[in-house]
């Protein structure tokens, strides 16, 4: 599973009312369920759909302290494959029914490029709320680990107690938004090396 995390102001439900928005069309439809701190919005072939094989692609919305984490879940691609399958073999046995078939594979490849889409949609509206893969400026502060006193984000020093903070600035992960400490050097979610100066 694929996960981002959008840190700022925004919450699960502005990204749900997107995917509902962009998804409910032609042969697709959206479901939600769960709360409004923890969405999944379900996208998946209508039933009776006139064209292509049954797939179903869950995108997990959940709400965490400085923004919002998202992960697409694994897509059922069965009744897809089973789609191009049969596509494939009319073809095979008389190409002439490739035309009778047209609308079935255009169906089928546009369901096989599903979480693509899911992400530009994401995309547009973390860039619409100005969310982005680093931390917001008001959830900035971290914590002493001598003293315990919340200090604000690239102090050198304990306001408190003068211990040293650097090991502690978080950072995020500039590839997938994961919050990361200092001295990680790969990303824990997406498993990019962390870039340094
Ligand atoms: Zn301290
Ligand atoms: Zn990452």
């Amino acid at each position: 599973m694929e996960s981002k995390f959008y840190h700022g102001n925004i919450n699960p439900k502005q990204f749900a009312k997107a995917l509902h928005g962009y998804f409910n069309r032609n042969n697709l439809n959206t479901k939600e369920f769960g709360s409004k701190d923890k969405l999944i919005v379900q996208i998946a072939t209508r039933q009776n759909a006139e064209s292509g094989g049954d797939t179903a692609i869950p995108v997990i919305i959940e709400k965490v302290p400085d923004g919002v984490s998202i992960q697409i879940g694994k897509q059922s691609v069965l009744g897809v494959a089973a789609s191009l399958g049969i596509s494939a073999l009319a073809t095979i046995h008389n190409p002439l029914n490739l035309l009778n078939r047209i609308d079935d594979i255009a169906q089928d490849i546009e369901n096989l490029q599903l979480k693509d889409d899911i992400w530009d949609v994401i995309q547009q509206v973390a860039s619409k709320h100005a969310a982005t893969m680093t931390l917001s400026e008001n959830l900035r502060t971290l914590t002493c680990e001598y003293c315990l006193v919340a200090n604000p984000v690239s102090e050198p020093n304990c306001i408190a107690c003068g211990a040293p903070l650097g090991n502690l600035q978080p950072e995020t992960c500039l590839k997938c938004g994961y919050t990361i400490k200092h001295s990680t050097q790969t990303c824990p979610n997406c498993k990019a090396k962390i870039a340094r100066d």
